[in-house]
């Protein structure tokens, strides 16, 4: 396998950027081996176990490697969360082969494109099949248009056509989506708790009012995810100790303007309202996780030596570098990271028959005139329009 000049695998390699594959949390218990790669259905999630896949550990120019951010959690005890749902990340989720069913809890760190993207792809796709709303999560904001429940309005609103058509076509049910805001006001604020597991809000710095982070905690486990922003010692704070705590990092301004060309001064306005390296290291000793995680980050053969350069600058403790499909299991006794191997061409499981009858929604008025359906040609296998 290739390797940067400092002796990481180049990215996309199949290969966890990290030193520390194997994060020892209780010294001397017995550790149970993980295979070399998660393969979906060939690993069952124990049931005293969190897993971590990041969906998309990219930024707004999504790339065909990189799509943007998204991060899913999974509990031994059933649950799944979506952490952001960036542009290309969807396809990397469903890549994962879980129920559609399971995956109707989305919660927003912030407004940002890059992070809600893909939002009309996961209602979209297989709603039928989820069965039931999608619940979305997310932050007040300045006004109430810049809220979660205006973006969730408005995106409903913009799917109109696309939801009629549908109407009586397939199950409707999974064809609505649910605002839970809450606000931002509050500098930290439990929004979910339910079934043993507790999500906290906190606020963190980026760019306007309203940005969040979320800590999740679950049988004596712990991830934080930071979204994005500059570094600070109250995200640090409120991530204090986690097994993992997830925060963007971004290059530094000199290397983004020469990569993407935009005028220096420019590059440092962008990479003001990020974290480059050498501060996440800063934030990563205050907060003091077990592993610490840098995502949002353009990964690329000549960047991955700066990113492990610059936090080690400033940090010594065990940390990894997010690409897409990477995976971290996390138990009492360790954290183990590395990578998926998900089929290109993949089918989302069967769905399970639900425990009540999908409901189906009377067709839609909106006809097409007479003249055209006149005009169908005929099938020869039985159908709608045969
Ligand atoms: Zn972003
Ligand atoms: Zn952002």
């Amino acid at each position: 396998m290739s390797t940067t000049p400092g002796g990481y695998p180049l990215p996309l390699q199949g290969k966890a950027l990290t030193d520390t594959p194997v994060v020892v949390k209780e010294e001397g218990a017995s550790l149970e081996e993980y295979p070399e790669r998660f393969v979906p259905h060939r690993e069952e999630l124990g049931a005293d176990e969190m897993r971590i896949t990041c969906c998309g550990s990219g930024n707004p120019i999504v790339r065909k490697g990189q799509a943007a951010a998204s991060w899913l959690v999974e509990l031994g005890n059933g649950d799944k969360f979506i952490f952001d749902v960036g542009g290309g990340s969807v396809q990397n989720l469903w890549s994962l082969e879980i129920p559609p069913a399971e995956l109707d809890k989305l919660f927003l760190t912030h407004l940002h494109l890059d992070h809600v993207g893909d939002l009309h792809v996961l209602f979209d796709a297989m709603g039928w099949a989820r069965n039931t709303p999608l619940r979305i999560w997310g932050p007040s904001g300045y006004t109430k248009e810049m809220g979660t429940a205006y973006l969730v309005d408005c995106m409903e609103k913009a799917a109109t056509w696309h939801v009629e058509s549908k109407r009586g076509l397939v199950p409707s049910s999974g064809a609505k989506m649910i605002a839970h805001e809450f606000d931002a006001e509050e500098r930290s604020l439990v929004v979910y708790e339910e079934n043993g597991v507790k999500i906290t809000s906190y606020a963190v710095v980026h760019c306007i009012y309203g940005a969040r982070g979320y800590r999740l905690d679950w049988n004596g486990l712990s991830m934080s995810f930071a979204g994005d922003g500059s570094p600070s010692t109250f995200e640090a704070e409120q991530s204090k100790g986690v097994d993992v705590f997830i925060h963007e990092s971004f290059m530094t301004a000199e290397v983004f303007s020469q990569k993407v060309g935009l005028p220096l001064e420019q590059a440092r306005n962008v990479a003001g309202e990020h974290t480059t390296p050498d501060r996440l290291g800063q934030v990563f000793g205050i907060a003091a996780p077990k592993l610490g995680v840098g995502y949002h980050y353009f990964l690329d053969d000549d960047t991955v030596d700066l990113f492990f350069e610059g936090v080690g600058s400033t940090y010594d403790g065990p940390i990894a570098l997010a690409q897409d499909l990477m995976v971290i299991s996390v138990t009492p006794e360790q954290i183990v990271t590395r990578m998926a191997e998900t089929k290109a061409l993949h089918w989302p499981p069967v769905p399970e028959k639900p425990d009540r009858p999908p409901e189906m929604a009377s067709p839609s008025e909106a006809e097409i005139p007479e003249w055209l359906l006149d005009t169908v040609i005929d099938s020869l296998t039985p159908g709608r329009r045969a």
